[in-house]
């Protein structure tokens, strides 16, 4: 089994290491994790994305990444039974693709998973700015929040920063709440543009289980937009869990596996920024 999302304790909203991660992953039968903490580039939000340094919460412009990577490179000493990748999640803002670049050349990731998390600097993904978003969809309405999201996904692929683009359908956990039917029709008018934008930037996509746990029968993607997004020739998924502690680690996983099987596809895997071809 593998994992290919995962949250150490460096996000101020995860609470296990690296090292507990690997315990983990080897209690539990995992051959290979991928850890993908946040990286969020906005200066927008500089007050509200923070990194944890060794237990210290630090600025997202602190320079971090040597020493987490430090830190995944001495859990593969310790575990040499275990692979480990050493990955990132990015939270793509528009305009930043210089700065994202800039961070990505200066740090050896395996994999990185680029995820639209905001939409004008206002989180889609946080219960605690539900009501600053109430605010956005009062002015802005639904049908050009739906247009909004897809225009970050296509940015977002075309940028030809990101391996894979996280949880497409996020837009499930929290906002089509807030916003029911006639967003849901408004958003699936534009999945096939998204997967289209997708195919041709040669970009993978991820199969997120996050919501398994949550009750929910559909990962993110729904198994109806994996299914289009195959149909349209993607071939590259990724299978994460989203854990942010280590109890979670690997959850949903097999199901996800299952899914990909019926198209006759494995979990992709990544290394040194290549699909590893097995
Ligand atoms: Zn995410
Ligand atoms: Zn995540």
């Amino acid at each position: 089994m593998i994992d290919y999302h995962i949250h150490p304790d460096y996000s101020h909203d995860a609470s296990d290491s690296v090292v507990d991660y690997c315990w983990c992953a080897l209690n539990k039968g995992i051959e290979e994790i991928c850890f993908t903490t946040h990286y969020d580039p906005d200066p927008v939000r500089a007050n509200i994305e923070r990194v944890v340094v060794k237990g210290v919460e630090q600025p997202m412009n602190y320079d971090w990444a040597g020493t987490y990577l430090q830190e995944i490179n001495e859990a593969r000493t310790q575990f040499p039974q275990l692979r480990i990748r050493a990955g990132i999640e990015i939270g793509y803002e528009m305009g930043l693709e210089g700065r994202i670049a800039d961070f990505v050349s200066r740090n050896r990731f395996d994999f990185v998973l680029g995820a639209v998390h905001c939409l004008d600097h206002i989180a889609i993904t946080s219960r605690s700015e539900l009501n600053e978003f109430r605010m956005y969809l009062k002015t802005k309405g639904v049908d050009f929040i739906a247009q909004r999201y897809f225009d970050y996904v296509r940015a977002a692929a075309q940028s030809q920063l990101f391996d894979c683009i996280a949880h497409l359908d996020i837009w499930r956990k929290y906002i089509l709440l807030e916003m029911g039917e006639e967003f849901d029709r408004a958003i699936t008018k534009f999945v096939p543009l998204m997967i289209e934008a997708i195919v041709q930037a040669g970009v993978g996509l991820e199969i997120n289980t996050a919501s398994l746990r949550r009750g929910d029968n559909e990962p993110y993607p729904i198994r109806k937009i994996i299914a289009q997004a195959v149909e349209a020739g993607i071939n590259t998924f990724t299978i994460g869990s989203d854990a942010h502690c280590a109890g979670d680690l690997g959850s949903g996983v097999q199901e996800a596996i299952r899914i990909l099987k019926r198209f006759g596809l494995n979990p992709a895997r990544f290394e040194n920024r290549r699909k590893i071809l097995t």
